[in-house]
């Protein structure tokens, strides 16, 4: 039995590099494209927005000297790119999927509705949501609130390389403490870096709550959408 019938997953650009320097590691897309064939069987309706940080980010182009609106377009045109590989890897293992982009740019991916989106859902295609939200200063952290909220998913899934919320960076800080829940209320007072503040706003005030989990070990999207306690969970 699922608890969740509906999700929207976030991905990170970044982790899709596995132990490369840039890119895509083939071997992290299949492992990915598995896991969501997995919850799909089990007829999970699945939307996704996936980062572009392993290709670029706007925010370190500025900082190199491109100008930040030009570097956002490049960060969100990376998104697309991430988003076609990941249509593709599921294609490999069967599962349908269809990439909706915030950005026109018909025939690499249709342009985003959220009609279009439900339809595929009510299908049983993955739905993957690129290019953010279309504009510049934005993250796919907020672009997968927006999408999460207008899909009307019962949750936002952040898979991470990390296990959860800690007190502090686990990988700097030995004595970190994971936190099974938290509110969004404690994320702002303790100046967690869960997502960034829009992106954790929009979830809080349209009651999405969000699981932060580690995606890079395998089977555990599986546990997550069948109400396991792994990972934590971000509540009101
Ligand atoms: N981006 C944007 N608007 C959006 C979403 C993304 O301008 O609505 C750009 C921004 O430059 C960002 C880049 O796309 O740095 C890649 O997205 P993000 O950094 O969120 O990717 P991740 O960190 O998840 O890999």
């Amino acid at each position: 039995m699922v608890t969740y019938k509906r999700i929207l997953l976030k991905l990170s650009g970044e982790s899709l590099m596995g132990q490369q320097e840039y890119g895509i590691d083939q071997a992290m897309l299949k492992d990915y494209a598995e896991q969501i064939k997995e919850i799909n069987e089990q007829g999970v309706q699945v939307g996704i927005v996936i980062g572009g940080g392993n290709i670029f980010r706007g925010l370190s182009g500025a900082a190199n000297g491109f100008d930040r609106v030009k570097g956002d377009q490049m960060g969100m045109l990376a998104t697309v790119i991430n988003s076609l590989a990941l249509n593709s890897a599921l294609t490999a293992v069967g599962v349908k999927s269809r990439v909706l982009t915030a950005i026109r740019m018909e025939p690499v991916g249709e342009f985003y509705s959220k009609d279009k989106a439900i339809e595929s859902l009510e299908r049983g295609e993955v739905a993957i949501f690129s290019a953010g939200t279309g504009n510049p200063y934005f993250t796919t952290d907020t672009g997968s609130s927006l999408r999460g909220i207008e899909i009307e998913a019962d949750v936002m899934l952040k898979g991470t390389r990390v296990d959860g919320i800690y007190t502090a960076d686990p990988e700097k800080d030995p004595t970190a403490q994971k936190f099974d829940n938290i509110s969004f209320d404690e994320i702002y007072n303790r100046g967690l870096k869960v997502m960034d503040l829009t992106a954790t706003t929009m979830c809080k005030e349209n009651n999405l709550p969000i699981i932060v989990f580690n995606m890079d070990q395998k089977g555990n999207l599986k546990k997550v959408v069948t109400g396991e306690n792994i990972g934590t969970l971000v509540h009101l």
